[in-house]
């Protein structure tokens, strides 16, 4: 489903649990081929004579093997699922499909079938223009002709559309007891309600089918994923995988801020630096993380909530409710910018998540509705203009970096919203709308097409 509008778009849909490297460019994908194989699959029911191809476009072919992308695609051809399918089983299914030529009765083999095809279309309506950076194409022959072909587009996230899917259900917004698309509209919902933000949050996705005790039994998995994903990435060392040569830092910065090693200036910032770090080295593995709101963007979130959980001893529906607050930041950016890094470039994946983080902060640590507003809004401004310039296309360089700073600022931006009174001159609503522009004024190379910037060496 399309969700259009920001108070549509609710936790469950901003944090999502998948695997790495990227959502855009592996969770994406494998989301829209899993989508597909549903669709192809009464064809494949009846027919024996099937060959599948895949291609892939734009960022998604620039980057795409940095990314994983092909490997996302052979797992959801095959019906895995991200959250659901063992990560091992994830990474097998290329081999797995390369080695037996296809699935079922169809004809498919990755080396050959999955097409890294540049930045033009030849789409059903003969235009060549791809509708969106991250563009697949999906086309399932029975005996020679085109059985079924579709276009799909990963707009970020781990979302995907179907190309004249937004036409289709552009009806579906439903009543909510609170409405609101904007920042200020959010607002003026929390002061006119009297409800926390959280709980009003709450009462929308009860409309929209979703149950406080669903949705807070989810948040608890996703905040243990994020837990996990942590744990994972301190006591893992070794050598990153793609090529180059990265070596994971986590661990060993860990055990020297853990000996009292480090220089005591730098604890405060790098406690939050190194359980970003880890989240985003296990996200570089291909391993187990949740969108946050991307996985490139995966390890500030929780290296700002883990921090704060210590620092504050915050319980666990405190940590619900700030995920809940950060989640309609997200949905905003979404939804009046973008948090696809080849649509905005980075601003969009770190400078997202470092706003969404200070909000959320903000709301666990008791600040009113517009200490949250501001704290959020400090989040995206320092990022406007950042570029995504992955080196080799792997969320590595300067991925995992970025998210440990983009930690410090979000901890940094709470602080700065918690110490005034919320009252400052450019709103959120301001600031999205600057990103947004200045998302359409950059030149394609710094959007995750590694052609510019430090992809360049
Ligand atoms: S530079 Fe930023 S937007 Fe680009 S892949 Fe890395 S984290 Fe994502």
């Amino acid at each position: 489903m399309i969700l259009l509008r920001a108070d549509h778009i609710g936790p469950l849909e901003m944090f999502k649990i998948g695997v790495g490297p990227s959502s855009s460019h592996t969770v994406g994908p494998m989301v829209a081929a899993l989508a597909f194989r549903g669709r192809i699959e009464p064809i494949l029911k009846r027919a024996d004579n099937c060959r599948l191809e895949v291609e892939l476009l734009g960022s998604l072919s620039a980057t795409g093997k940095g990314h994983a992308t092909d490997g996302a695609v052979c797992a959801g051809i095959l019906g895995y699922h991200p959250r659901l399918t063992p990560v091992k089983d994830i990474w097998d299914a290329k081999e797995l499909l390369e080695a037996k030529g296809g699935f079922e009765s169809c004809k498919f083999k990755p080396s050959t079938d999955i097409i890294f095809g540049g930045w033009n279309l030849n789409d059903p309506s003969g235009s060549t223009r791809l509708p969106h950076p991250n563009t697949m194409r999906f086309c399932l022959y029975e005996n020679d002709q085109i059985a079924l072909e579709e276009i799909w587009i990963s707009v970020g996230g781990g979302f995907v559309e179907r190309l004249g899917e937004r036409a289709e259900t552009e009806q579906k917004i439903i009543d909510l007891p609170y409405p609101y698309d904007t920042a200020q509209e959010f607002i003026d919902q929390v002061l006119k309600s009297g409800l926390s933000p959280w709980d009003l949050v709450i009462a929308n996705q009860k409309v929209l089918g979703l149950s406080e005790e669903k949705l807070r039994w989810e948040l608890g998995e996703i905040w243990k994923t994020m837990t996990n994903c942590i744990e994972a990435g301190l006591s893992t060392e070794g050598i990153l995988p793609g090529g180059l040569s990265v070596r994971r830092r986590a661990k060993k910065l860990f055990q020297e801020l853990e000996a009292g090693k480090t220089p005591a200036w730098s604890e405060h910032d790098l406690r939050p630096s190194v359980y970003a770090m880890a989240v985003n080295e296990e996200n570089a593995a291909g391993g187990r993380v949740v969108t946050a709101p991307t996985n490139g963007s995966s390890g500030l979130i929780p290296a700002v909530w883990r921090t704060l959980k210590e620092r504050q001893n915050l319980d666990d529906t405190t940590l619900q409710n700030g995920l809940i607050v950060a989640s309609v930041v997200g949905a905003l950016v979404k939804v009046h910018a973008s948090i696809s890094g080849a649509e905005v470039g980075c601003q969009g994946e770190v400078g997202t998540s470092c706003a969404m983080a200070a909000g959320g902060a903000v709301a666990m640590l008791g600040g009113n509705i517009y200490q949250i507003e501001q704290a959020a809004e400090i989040g995206i401004e320092h990022h406007l203009g950042m570029t995504c310039d992955p080196i080799m296309g792997l969320v590595q360089v300067p991925c995992i970096e970025r998210n440990a700073m983009g930690a410090v600022k979000a901890l940094n931006a709470a602080a700065l919203s918690l110490a005034s009174d919320g009252q400052h001159l450019v709103s959120l609503d301001k600031a999205l709308s600057v990103m947004k522009q200045t998302g359409l004024d950059m030149n394609n190379k710094y959007k995750e097409t590694s052609t510019g910037g430090l992809a360049l060496g």
